[in-house]
């Protein structure tokens, strides 16, 4: 029986859940003592400019950045899902495989990529963010909806609540001001991206943090991550 977790980040790619939630991650599981699970959707491996990079290479730099990360933010368990970078899909194996990983975690809150950023979105978040809301209701939530889940012993599971980073339209943010340090130390754990984009380390703490304090504005204290966020009752 897998041990329940409050919290499941579904990522796209390893380093997008540093982006989009790291700071609170590093809330739930300090001071709020929340136990955290990743799911990592692919495994990143066209994420290089380097024409001499193997994609297996790169995969498992990324999964040994990500495990890092997660360590960092005191995260229990990642979970590689393994797909090929740019490869996934909404079909029914994917919702199911993401249904089965809810039923198995019992989670109070699933993370996301916001599917429903206009234009310019990696193909990857805007699948994995539909699929995740897919899975979270109604199909983790259904007896009906996999006999074979059922005869496993995996039983219906209610989500609370859905949260997505890189909403266009945010209606709930979190004070990241005491755990922006080691959002930016996690960051800095996915290193092939950072190499791979020329990103200066210095330059990223300043554009990250002004965008921190931008998503702050009006809000009483210094820095925040944005959502859009959604109980779910039914
Ligand atoms: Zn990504």
């Amino acid at each position: 029986m897998t041990k329940q977790a409050h919290v499941m980040v579904i990522t796209p790619h390893p380093d997008d859940a540093e982006f989009g939630v790291a700071g609170t991650v590093a809330r739930w599981t300090g001071e709020e003592k929340k136990e955290v699970v990743y799911v990592v959707c692919t495994n990143g491996d066209k994420g290089s400019s380097d024409p001499a990079m193997k994609p297996d290479v790169l995969a498992k730099i990324r999964e040994k950045e990500q495990l890092d990360a997660a360590n960092l933010l005191e995260v229990r368990e990642v979970v590689f899902l393994r797909h090929s970078d740019q490869s996934l899909e909404d079909t029914a194996e994917f919702r199911k495989e993401i249904v089965r990983l809810i039923r198995m975690y019992r989670p109070e809150i699933v993370i996301t990529a916001d599917p429903y950023r206009r234009y310019i979105w990696h193909r990857d978040h805007r699948i994995a963010g539909q699929v995740t809301l897919d899975a979270v209701f109604p199909y983790a939530r259904d007896y009906h909806s996999y006999p074979d889940l059922i005869a496993e012993g995996l039983l219906p599971h209610k989500v609370k609540e859905i949260w997505l980073w890189g909403s266009t339209e945010p209606n709930h943010w979190t004070d990241i001001t005491t755990t922006f340090d080691v959002k930016l130390a996690a960051l800095r754990c996915h290193k092939s991206q950072l190499d791979s984009h020329s990103f200066d380390v210095s330059q990223m703490e300043e554009w990250l943090r002004q965008r921190h304090t931008d998503m702050a504005e009006g809000k009483g204290y210094q820095l925040a991550e944005a959502f859009y966020r959604q109980e779910i009752l039914w």
